[in-house]
């Protein structure tokens, strides 16, 4: 059976990817201000996709000023129903070339095209249409005023202006629409600057804006470094927000950034997401739902549970199952349609990922399977699993961003300190909790402090979600998501 993904690549290898990527701004390609470029490299076989150029502080100053003007100009002016149109027309030039998309994000990421495909890019889809809709629905209140008075108080909300966002390199197309969604629905405007590790799908966006006919200025994409464009954009004072979503490390750092103009910030961070399996879980389909999210990016998935606990009388199946799908797993190339796990983003990545397994097993941990890297071209990982891990491990502890799992044994006694044990981490970013006892999962979806809490595999839809502790600062999606694009105003009118 022929593959549209490979069809594709070779299409994007004679046309896309031969281009030499300027930075979108105000509508038009431009040449950017800093002249280094860099190569943007397939994590598949090490060699250079392309390049891309490194915008430095006045290139995001030409952006935010194009920004600006559409915010005040066609953008902001613009009624609802017709930005809701705009944002339609968008959604479905994105769903007409979804192939495409997920084979360059694909190519430069390197997770496999059957969840670029109909994981990220599908899921974007639906965040931008369900975004469009948002357009006309967030607005202020009138409370039960007293007409005695004279006079009527009410507030209105209105949209921030000229957004910052920065994005990470794991799902930058998911990821981004997350951001662009809500803050075009809100009438915002944006610059974007994405990770440099996998910044094609967003200048791909770009064009796709330009092709849906978005006013000019409404959407800039700048790329470069972080602490060079990235930081300008922190920093910029006619930038209203930073909506970033990245490492804990980076977010802190972005606070400060913004804390000189007291910018809106929206934080999405890093996580060591829990999951508790209990004695009366259905182990197999916990175990399947567990393995196929850690494994489908590699493990470089913010939300993904890397830090399972399982009850004694059913630790010894759940370590079992595994280890076979682990043994079972087909690592190769992102773009065959059988692939379930491709290679890590980069080498400095893969030996972070190597070097946290053997501090792992130097602290204790038993190696069921894995930890090695895998020879040949690329940036490849066998799929890990640590198990006898203990609270006080790094391995436990810190966010490894690869495809390793640490399994901890509980007993009866430990069941009532569940909840404190998944809390034990300075991250809330996500849980999970499997048991046929819904009562049980009440309680521990009560008691534990994570921003995403799926039972049995449960999905969350459109909800808005945000973590906890040091995984972030407010919410993405859903009606929170487009009012944290907004001010509220407050007016008293005397008549
Ligand atoms: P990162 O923090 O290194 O980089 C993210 C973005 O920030 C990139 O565009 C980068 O260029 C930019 N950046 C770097 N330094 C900067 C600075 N000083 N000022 C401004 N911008 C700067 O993160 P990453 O390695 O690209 O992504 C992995 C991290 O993202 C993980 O920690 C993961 O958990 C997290 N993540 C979180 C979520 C979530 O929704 N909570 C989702 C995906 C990824």
């Amino acid at each position: 059976m022929s593959n549209p993904f490979l069809q594709h690549a070779q299409r994007l290898k004679t046309d896309f990817l031969e281009r030499e990527h300027l930075i979108f701004v105000d509508g038009k390609w431009i040449e950017p201000s800093g002249r280094e470029r860099k190569a943007v490299i397939d994590p598949s076989t090490g060699e250079a996709l392309t390049t891309i150029a490194t915008g430095d502080a006045e290139d995001i100053d030409r952006a935010v000023a194009a920004a600006e003007r559409a915010f005040r100009g066609d953008w902001g002016r613009m009624v609802a129903p017709e930005r809701t149109r705009k944002l339609l027309k968008l959604a479905e030039l994105i769903e007409r070339n979804a192939d495409e998309l997920a084979t360059l994000e694909s190519l430069d990421g390197g997770n496999p095209v059957t969840h670029t495909r109909y994981g990220d890019i599908a899921r974007a889809i639906d965040v931008l249409r369900t975004a469009a809709g948002w357009t006309d629905k967030v607005g202020g209140e009138v409370p039960i005023s007293d007409s005695r008075s004279g006079s009527i108080a009410f507030s209105i909300r209105q949209p921030l202006g000229v957004v910052g966002a920065i994005t990470p390199w794991n799902a930058p197309f998911l990821l981004s629409m997350f951001k662009i969604g809500p803050a075009l629905a809100a009438g915002c405007t944006m610059v974007l600057k994405p990770a440099g590790l996998a910044p094609l799908t967003t200048l791909r966006l770009a064009e796709l804006m330009q092709e849906a006919e978005l006013p000019p200025g409404v959407f800039n994409v700048v790329t470069g470094d972080g602490p060079v464009a990235g930081r300008a954009l922190a920093k910029h004072p006619r930038v209203a927000k930073i909506a970033f979503t990245g490492s804990t490390e980076v977010g802190k750092s972005l606070v400060v950034d913004a804390a000189g103009t007291l910018k809106r910030v929206t934080l999405e961070l890093g996580g060591k997401s829990p999951v508790i399996i209990l004695p009366d879980a259905d182990v197999e389909a916990a175990t399947e739902a567990v393995s196929s999210v850690l494994f489908f990016k590699t493990g470089q998935y913010c939300a993904a549970h890397t830090r399972l606990f399982a009850h004694e009388r059913v630790y010894e199946r759940v370590v079992a199952g595994f280890e076979a799908r682990a043994r079972a797993l087909k690592i190769g190339a992102p773009l065959a349609q059988d692939t379930q796990m491709g290679p890590l983003i980069c080498e400095s990545q893969r030996n972070r990922v190597l070097k946290y397994i053997e501090a792992g097993k130097r602290e204790g941990a038993e190696l069921v399977t894995g930890g090695r890297s895998i020879s040949g071209k690329g940036y490849f990982i066998e799929p890990t699993l640590l198990a006898n891990t203990r609270p006080d491990m790094s391995v436990v502890r810190e966010e490894i961003f690869g495809p390793v799992l640490c399994v901890t044994r509980f007993s009866d006694d430990e069941t009532d300190s569940l909840a404190a044990m998944a809390n034990d981490t300075d991250y809330g970013l996500a849980a999970a909790i499997w048991t046929r006892d819904l009562g049980h999962a009440h309680r521990l979806a009560r008691t534990i402090d994570a921003g995403i809490i799926e039972v049995n595999g449960g999905e969350l839809g459109a909800l808005s979600f945000g973590g906890f502790k040091q995984s972030g600062i407010g919410q993405e999606l859903g009606r929170a998501g487009v009012e944290a694009y907004t001010e509220t105003k407050a007016v008293g009118i005397k008549f």
